[in-house]
């Protein structure tokens, strides 16, 4: 049993994080297999050396541990690029050039990954692709290309997803890969990547990322990885019943940390039982 938790140093760590890194390790530890630690510092706009140190320095803090070395995905963006050839040969894949606006512009609705995208440049081709355009997954195509049944389990509850719905096309839509201008690799990718390499067996991550997780099943479906085993956890929400978020401020743990908290007021302020 390998399991993961895998920040982004794009901010603080906050409660919200505290509760999932305590679960991710729990989990672990009752059945009696390894927590990773992944840094996801895919998007290069955003990440911040200082949050990495942070990272480590609050989850030590917490009392977890984890193996050593830790990935960090902006060391392995050749690894992306070499998922993408892939689905670029399957041809499951094309360039968009497309910004927010223009995305917006064009009607689309707000979807489980931001806006649902509108469709403007799937007739794209990849040999056409031009500098600093982003990827798309064609999910249409994607869905077609599914060798087996789409199909993944949660805390014992299995849910199939056929083929022939429209979930992902109409929630989703076609979700970008890598990311525009800065030719970043994005989450999915990445993150459905690492999961296969790393052997994980169960990912365990907050509700906030449970309708993402179809998605992630058919990229591992495409590329012929395992489906782990999901467990997505409540979330930690702020006296007004609001999900704590990085976006937000959500005060730091380490402001907790310099104010004197102990780890056990941590835990008791996010109702954590061992
Ligand atoms: N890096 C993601 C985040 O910080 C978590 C990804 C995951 O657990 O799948 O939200």
């Amino acid at each position: 049993m390998i399991t993961r938790f895998a920040p982004s140093p794009t901010g603080p760590l906050h409660l919200g994080h505290a509760y999932s890194a305590l679960t991710v390790w729990k989990v672990a530890r009752d059945l009696g297999g390894t927590a990773l630690l992944r840094i996801e510092d895919t998007d290069s706009t955003r990440v911040r050396p200082a949050h990495e140190t942070a990272i480590y320095e609050d989850l030590a803090w917490l009392g977890l541990s984890w193996p050593m070395p830790v990935r960090r995905q902006s060391e392995h963006g050749g690894d992306y690029d070499t998922v993408l050839d892939r689905l670029a040969e399957a041809g499951l894949i094309y360039p968009c050039g497309c910004t927010r606006r223009q995305i917006s512009d064009a009607g689309a609705v707000p979807g489980a990954d931001g806006l649902v995208y509108p469709g403007t440049c799937r007739h794209r081709d990849m040999a056409d692709a031009k500098p600093g355009d982003g990827v798309r997954l064609n999910v249409r195509k994607a869905l077609a290309a599914c060798t087996q049944p789409m199909q993944y389990s949660e805390t014992g509850t299995s849910y199939a997803i056929p083929i022939t719905d429209d979930l992902l096309i109409n929630t989703i839509g076609d979700p970008i890969l890598r990311r525009k201008d800065t030719c970043d690799p994005a989450y999915h990718l990445a993150c459905v990547h690492d999961d296969a390499l790393q052997n994980i067996t169960h990912v365990v991550r907050g509700m906030d990322l449970r309708d993402l997780t179809p998605l992630h099943v058919l990229l591992q479906n495409v590329l012929g990885y395992p489906t782990p085993i999901y467990y997505h956890h409540s979330l930690i929400t702020d006296a007004g019943g609001k999900r704590l978020a990085k976006i937000d401020h959500s005060k730091a743990l380490a402001k907790y940390r310099a104010e004197g908290a102990t780890v056990q007021d941590i835990k008791d302020m996010i109702g954590w039982r061992d």
